[in-house]
């Protein structure tokens, strides 16, 4: 703590806004905004994990429910969670009492640890992922994040959501048990608002991010959130979107990735040499870039490569 009070006196008065004091004792600054009727988003950064955003990333819906607030995703850390509960308490004295985690992802589920007394609804896919992948994610979080993490323990969700028309405490919505970002990924309709919450298959002026993608399941995921007739969509990151622009803005990154790397495939490229490729311009403005590309790259290629070049035998 003194190394690191010392190290912000080191930059001189500029460093010592709240802001910086905020980061330097890890404070989280969550600010909910009304996007629909009984409806509230915390829209997150578009970068990548790092010190300075906690891995406050993710965007966050808060929705009212007949005995509290519904929760969708929880955020990267227990302290997190803990700085959710309180912004929902001034929304609601009664606070969060049901808890949607929309896939496995570390910074989508992170935070349930502080409703792990409530119940975490998820699809059967993303139970069983956050089993299996939750630790070596937190693995890597802690690495990432520091002392943002601390006390953070991964708690899966514990309640099973299927397709179709569901409620949750009292709230209407229709659950489409989608995947390709991820092993499942849940996108909910909000029946009163007509708001389409996509979590991860939808990402908006912000690179989507691969780490388990089944390219093709993802697109024909998109093809499916398409059809839906929705008044507004909030992605998983960025701002919301009343102009449905985010799907096919996300089908379109997809499709010039998948096709970027086939083709260097095909001309004998290297990860290295295609890391050095300027982006196009319209994704070079995205949130996380070049970044998320250069993530992307290393997961994605090593696959297309085996597809693209078959052993001549
Ligand atoms: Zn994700």
């Amino acid at each position: 703590m003194i190394t690191r009070r010392y190290a912000l006196g080191l930059l001189g008065a500029g460093a010592l806004a709240p802001r910086a004091f905020a980061q330097a004792r890890h404070v989280y600054d969550l600010t909910p905004v009304q996007i629909a009727d009984g409806m509230w988003m915390i829209e997150g950064s578009t970068d990548y994990f790092s010190m300075q955003n906690g891995g406050a990333i993710v965007n966050i819906v808060l929705m009212k429910g007949d005995s509290g607030l519904i929760l969708l995703d929880s955020g990267p850390s227990l302290r997190y969670g803990e700085a959710l509960t309180t912004v929902a308490r001034q929304l609601d004295l009664r606070g969060v009492t049901s808890v949607v985690n929309t896939h496995h992802h570390p910074d989508h589920f992170f935070g349930n640890q502080a409703f792990a007394d409530r119940p975490i609804y998820a699809l059967g896919e993303t139970l069983a992922a956050a089993k299996a992948e939750g630790e070596s994610f937190a693995d890597a979080m802690y690495r990432l994040l520091g002392d943002w993490m601390r006390g953070t323990e991964v708690v899966p969700p514990t309640q099973v959501i299927d397709g179709g028309n569901v409620m949750i405490d009292g709230r209407a919505f229709h659950a489409l048990p989608l995947g390709g970002h991820t092993a499942g990924d849940l996108a909910l309709v909000d029946q009163k608002t007509g708001t389409l919450l996509t979590g991860d298959l939808v990402f908006y002026d912000r690179a989507p991010a691969t780490p388990s993608a089944d390219l093709t399941r993802w697109q024909q995921s998109l093809n499916e959130l398409e059809k839906v007739e929705a008044a507004q969509l909030v992605p998983g990151h960025g701002p919301v979107d009343k102009t449905r622009a985010a799907i096919p803005q996300t089908r379109g990154y997809l499709t010039w990735l998948e096709d970027t790397l086939r083709t260097a495939a095909r001309n004998g490229l290297d990860m290295v040499e295609i890391m050095e490729t300027p982006l196009p311009a319209e994704y070079a403005a995205m949130g996380a870039e070049p970044g998320e590309f250069h993530r992307s790259v290393a997961h994605l290629f090593p696959g297309i490569e085996l597809q693209e070049l078959p052993r001549a035998n």
